[in-house]
């Protein structure tokens, strides 16, 4: 018995996938002590590799394509690079078609557009235009609001709308993205391969179907800079990495944990009860990273929830479908007679393969929703031992398919291993007209990996949802479960918090900085990208206001490396002349500390030469509305700041404290004004400190 669970800890996670790992090793690295536990013998979740067909074949069972995991802050924060290795495949997706030809869209822009064109020189065209726009908003909205916790709605909307970026952003994210697609490409096949695109960031023809797409998945379908990659060696390598991490930082891991309920003691949570009827306390925390179910119905109990989580979990909607995946130990990696057209469709990583058109698509589609087996066979798969050799023995190769399907198909009387090896035979007939090499003696050893399998494993995945929430609009960015529980010292850190399922390691990230904050920790690196990167974006201005909420209410958790950072944007902020509420925005990274006078301001490196700066530039920002924001006074610790709706014109001017010019710095000003006023109370108004 593991002694492990003999002692009382900071903080305890449940659940030992990305998530528990990702925000295990953040508070631990900020010095809590961490027991991370789970039910399995091994760690990990979806991120399994194993020797499943033979000896030297690694095979991924759950997740294979991981989305831009080497750029995440997490990555950077926890210094993965020294243990964990992505590859970055040159091609991403491609597509064979029965007539010989392929489409391959890579990396690289002008070799991306001529593929299209050779299928419709209109489509390229139309690709070249909105890949341009894509580019920007993935890197400047889509990304960025992985990576922090949603804005209210209105309050996203209202920054959005501010630039024409934005604008087209929520444009595009409030239409249907089966539409988009379909309105903006003529060609059958190019339409195919980008709905493929969209739909594997998580969304399948499910929710390219549902009426808009709130994150902007359909983004995803125009830019090429951002993308899936692999780990080397195996998905598993990614927990490795992690659970080294974790382990290093001090952290404590328990396998085998049965755990009967999360113990609520007067309100709040202090631990878990084990089915063994031990107890292990938590002093500061316990957080959950399984599906909200478990979490909330079977750990908490609807006795200890409010009526109205209880009405949210009721009305949590779980994915459709699962997968059916066969997996192949191979002589020879696919080939595909389309080769001739296009010898790259080999080294793609993510192929489609079997759908011919959209009725094929929508036909499968129908079946899945109605629980029957699709009749036409459509998969997903990719060339895994080419693209990363360590995964086969040498000279040899693996692949699979994964195959959308109903957890409990409709077979009949039909015995289940029977199915599966019948099904398995349909995909490889497939497989074999677009790859001739598919052939049996080509293959080594197989072996079928199917939802029921996969939900006895990994019980979280509910219903066969390997995402452990469905993409609909009403569950995504501001609609998500939320990472912060109705119960004190309990958190959600898992799939069903922004930025929902898929290896992202966005919500365990988010809540490893709001746990820390809320326990007034440091957190353990600067968690804003490079200054530099995007000086005057929604990246900073959403990272700003996730990270200056805590501080609306509690003025402790100050990070000083977090100000620099800001600081160092903030020079970028003058040159470039933003508006003011941008001015605002680098003005929080001035005063987020208390301070005398301007003695701190010196010792940040930063001379009043500066601030002046800013000021005489937003007073001259004719565009703008003469909002006027300079040093007044020293307000208890605090640098009051004053501030004008007008250039010159003596009120109304504002004395507010740092929080009122979070809120400012964050969204328009003039329109904020009056709410920081509201929100402020007592001392909202103080005319007659204006003066530069
Ligand atoms: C077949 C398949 C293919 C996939 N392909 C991809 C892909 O290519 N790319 C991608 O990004 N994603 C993919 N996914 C999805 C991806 O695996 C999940 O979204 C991801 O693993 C979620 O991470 P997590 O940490 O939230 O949960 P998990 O990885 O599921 O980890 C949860 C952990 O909690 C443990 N647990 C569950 N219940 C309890 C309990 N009661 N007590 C204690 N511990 C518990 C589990 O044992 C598990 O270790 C795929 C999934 C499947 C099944």
């Amino acid at each position: 018995m593991s002694q492990a669970l003999g002692r009382t800890y900071d903080g305890i996670i449940i659940g030992a996938g990305h998530h528990g790992l990702v925000l295990g090793s953040y508070l631990a690295k900020a010095g809590l002590d961490i027991l991370l536990v789970d039910r399995r013998l091994t760690y990990g979740g979806g991120l399994n590799t194993t020797e499943a067909t033979a000896p030297g074949f690694y095979h991924n069972l759950h997740s294979i394509n991981h989305f831009h995991i080497s750029e995440t802050p997490w990555f950077r924060d926890l210094g993965l690079a020294s243990r964990v290795t992505y590859i970055t495949p040159r091609y991403e997706f491609g597509q064979a078609h029965r007539d010989g030809t392929a489409l391959v869209l890579g990396r690289d822009l002008e070799e991306t557009v001529a593929n299209i064109a050779r299928l419709s020189p209109k489509d390229a065209a139309t690709f070249r235009e909105w890949n341009r726009k894509a580019e920007e908003m993935t890197a400047r909205i889509l990304i960025p609001e992985r990576y922090a916790e949603p804005l209210p709605q209105a309050e996203r909307d209202g920054l959005l709308e501010r630039t024409a970026l934005g604008r087209e952003f929520l444009a595009v994210a409030r239409r249907q993205p089966l539409d988009v697609v379909r309105e903006l490409f003529e060609n059958e096949h190019v339409q195919l391969l980008f709905l493929f695109k969209v739909s594997l960031f998580g969304t399948w023809l499910t929710d390219t179907m549902s009426k808009t797409s709130p994150m902007g998945s359909v983004i995803r379908a125009f830019d090429l800079q951002t993308g899936y990659q692999l780990c080397q060696g195996g998905s598993f390598n990614l927990a490795r990495g992690l659970m080294e991490t974790f382990i290093a930082a001090g952290g404590t891991f328990a396998p085998q944990v049965a755990i009967e309920r999360i113990v609520i003691e007067g309100g709040r949570a202090t631990g878990i009860a084990l089915r063994d009827g031990r107890t292990v306390r938590a002093r500061q925390f316990v957080a959950s990273t399984i599906d909200v179910h478990q979490t909330f119905e079977d750990l908490v109990g609807r006795d200890q929830i409010p009526a109205a989580l209880g009405a949210k979990l009721d009305n949590f909607q779980y994915t459709k479908w699962a997968l059916f995946g066969l997996h192949l130990a191979l002589h020879e990696s696919p080939r595909f007679a389309a080769e001739k057209f296009d010898p790259n469709i080999n080294r793609a990583l993510k192929w489609s393969i079997g759908a011919e058109t959209m009725e094929d698509l929508f036909a499968a589609h129908q079946q899945v929703m109605a629980g029957k087996m699709p009749d036409i066979i459509q998969f997903g798969s990719g060339p895994l031992s080419l693209l990363d050799p360590t995964q086969a023995p040498p000279g040899k190769h693996t692949s699979y398919a994964w195959h959308v399907m109903p957890l409990d198909p409709d077979i009949g009387e039909q015995d289940y291993e029977s199915w599966k090896a019948e099904f398995s035979e349909k995909i490889l007939d497939t497989w074999a007209r677009y790859c001739p090499n598919m052939t049996r003696k080509n293959i080594i050893a197989q072996y079928a990996y199917t939802g029921r399998e996969y939900v006895q494993e990994l019980v979280n995945m509910r219903g066969g949802d390997i995402f452990m929430g469905a993409f609909n609009a009403e569950q995504v960015m501001y609609n998500h479960f939320g990472y912060r529980s109705p119960i004190p010292n309990l958190y959600y850190a898992g799939s069903a918090a922004h930025c929902g399922g898929a290896i992202s390691g966005g919500p365990s990230y988010v809540a490893a900085g709001i746990i820390a904050r809320d326990l007034g920790l440091k957190l353990p690196a600067c968690r804003l990208s490079p200054p530099g990167a995007q000086a005057l974006d929604l990246h900073l201005r959403q990272e700003g206001h996730e990270r200056m909420r805590a501080h609306l209410h509690d003025r402790r958790h100050v990070e000083p490396d977090q100000r620099l950072a800001l600081l160092g944007r903030q020079a970028e902020f003058v040159r470039i002349g933003g508006g003011v509420g941008d001015i605002l925005g680098a003005l929080v990274g001035l005063v987020r500390k208390p301070v005398q006078g301007g003695g701190e301001l010196d010792q940040l490196g930063l001379d009043r030469g500066i601030m002046r700066g800013v000021l005489f530039r937003a007073a001259a920002d004719p565009g703008e509305r003469g909002i006027v924001v300079m040093p007044a006074r020293v307000h208890r610790h605090h640098v009051g700041l004053a501030l004008a709706q007008s250039a010159g014109r003596a009120g109304p001017a504002a004395q507010l404290d740092i929080a009122g010019l979070v809120e400012l710095g964050l969204v328009i000003a003039d329109q904020r004004l009056e709410v920081s006023g509201r929100q402020l109370g007592e001392r909202a108004l103080v005319p007659g400190e204006l003066g530069i």
